[in-house]
């Protein structure tokens, strides 16, 4: 155990090295960037609105897939069978309620809750190098246990080597119990965004990096907490957004195809073709977790309900619809076709990685490298963190990051694109994700436009200027 105590004693350090010297710091004015805390009535409700319905709508598309071969009209057809009459309504929906909900299972629960602590063991104990995230806005400058890869690594081969290998139970395991495991994942979704409610006023890890809004519906949803941890090393943002969620997705796919295995006797094409895009996705995201450590998700979001419930239930329910589809529908695709969507899935993977590559390796070098064979052009910043210290940065304008200001969404929209179309047209169930990921990237860049004016302000306006255009070039 000296190894992992002596990486308990590195992180330990560091962390306690940030806090002396955020502790030398005025209370928070709450005049710093970051989180929104004035927030409107109707964002209020949005809130609570998504809160209550995506839950549903979750439990939905799993009905729709589940009794009704992925039609989406499919189950609300059945509810309006009877008539429009609120009473006729009223019974429809029960009906869909009793025959088609999904039920809780002993089995169900123990495989999630047992798949959590066994990716909580490993991200606790499994050895990693140490990674940094974005100074908080408190000041705090994070330290984080990089060992994802080697969790993914060790959870895939004893789920295949036991199942497979060993046939100590069927691959097809997570696609038998998908009901049951939707029913614990909410529980837990729904627990997770309590808890760290909870945690947030009674025992917060940073507190000066807390933001309250003043509506308990707000600060649910969006968290209060930015950093909540168990202990110094035990990170909650990255534990959940980047282990239980993200190591089932290519775990889920497998199982699924091992499901349409046994049910047609062989593989389909589609069905390699997504579990290949979701695989390269999703490696890629582990052999880089040090820059994941630098998105938005790590270095903008507060840990409330948006993340513990989307990773616990949305992440691995929502992004491997796809795979639940083939299922039902497998679908043999023409070769050409095949060519065609797997040039467009690689390519988009290329813009994708090529672009955030850009970014990292100009913050690494602080501007000092090649960008496209040329000197990177960069905009020099200054920023204030809540302590009032000042802090430099700097924004490439060259290569990629000179032709838009987010043409990572754009390899990421061709991916998303190319994963979708390996299930055809026939059905919109399909291709939710496409459609969610163009929602969630246009919003996110208005909230990353909102955070780095108030970030840079001025140097942001002078980014702004240099590179007009957000997502498309000569577009938008
Ligand atoms: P980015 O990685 O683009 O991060 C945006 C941040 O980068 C800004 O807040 C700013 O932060 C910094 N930045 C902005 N402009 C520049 C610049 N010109 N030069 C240097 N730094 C700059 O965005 P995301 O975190 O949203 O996305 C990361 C990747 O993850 C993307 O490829 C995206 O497509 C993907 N993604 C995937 C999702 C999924 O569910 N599959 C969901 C969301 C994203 P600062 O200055 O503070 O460092």
């Amino acid at each position: 155990m000296a190894g992992k105590e002596g990486l308990r004693q590195r992180v330990g350090t560091a962390v306690k090295k940030d806090i002396a010297s955020v502790k030398e710091l005025v209370a928070q004015t709450g005049t710093t960037w970051g989180r929104a805390r004035d927030v409107s009535i109707s964002n209020i409700a949005i809130c609570g609105a998504i809160m209550t319905l995506c839950p549903l709508f979750v439990i939905y598309t799993w009905m729709a897939c589940d009794s009704f071969q992925c039609s989406l009209a499919a189950p609300m057809q059945k509810v309006l069978a009877g008539g429009l009459s609120l009473d006729a309504i009223v019974a429809g929906v029960q009906t869909l309620v009793d025959d088609h909900f999904p039920r809780p299972s002993a089995g169900a629960f123990r495989l999630f809750f047992g798949w959590l602590l066994f990716q909580g063991l490993l991200y606790s104990y499994l050895p990693g190098k140490i990674g940094y995230g974005q100074t908080t806005p408190a000041g705090y400058t994070l330290p984080y246990i990089v060992n994802g890869l080697f969790a993914w690594i060790v959870t895939h081969a004893l789920f295949i080597g036991a199942s497979l290998g060993l046939g100590l139970f069927p691959a097809s395991i997570i696609y038998d119990n998908w009901g049951g495991l939707l029913v614990a994942a909410n529980v837990y979704g729904y627990f997770l965004t309590f808890f760290s409610y909870l945690k947030a006023h009674v025992a917060p890890s940073h507190s000066e990096d807390r933001k309250f809004s003043g509506s308990m519906i707000y600060d649910l949803y969006m968290g209060i907490e930015f950093n909540p941890r168990f202990g110094e090393y035990f990170d909650f943002k990255l534990f959940h957004n980047g282990r239980p969620g993200i190591v089932a997705w290519t775990l889920i796919n497998f199982s699924f195809a091992a499901a349409q295995w046994q049910q047609i006797g062989y593989v389909t094409n589609s069905m390699v073709l997504l579990n290949f895009l979701h695989f390269v996705y999703v490696i890629d995201f582990f052999i880089h977790e040090d820059w994941y450590l630098r998105t938005i998700d790590i270095a903008h979001d507060h840990f409330g309900f948006y993340l513990s419930w989307g990773d616990s239930v949305w992440l691995p329910f929502m992004y491997t619809l796809q795979s639940h589809f083939l299922v039902r529908h497998p679908i043999d695709m023409s070769w050409p076709w095949f060519t065609f969507v797997l040039a467009l899935g690689l390519s988009g993977y290329y813009i994708f990685r090529a672009v955030n590559n850009q970014k990292d390796v100009v913050r690494r070098t602080n501007g000092h490298c090649k960008i496209w064979g040329r000197d990177a052009k960069v905009i020099r910043t200054e920023f204030i963190t809540s302590d009032g210290q000042k802090h430099k940065s700097l924004l490439l304008c060259s290569g990629f990051w000179g032709l838009s200001r987010h043409f990572n969404y754009v390899g990421d929209l061709l991916i998303s694109s190319a994963m979708c179309f390996t299930c055809g047209f026939q059905y919109l169930l399909p291709h939710f994700y496409i459609i969610y990921m163009t929602i969630l990237l246009l919003q996110r860049i208005q909230r990353d436009q909102e955070r780095c004016k108030g970030k840079y302000g001025k140097y942001w306006d002078e980014y702004c200027k240099a590179v007009p255009y957000k997502l498309i070039p000569g577009i938008y």
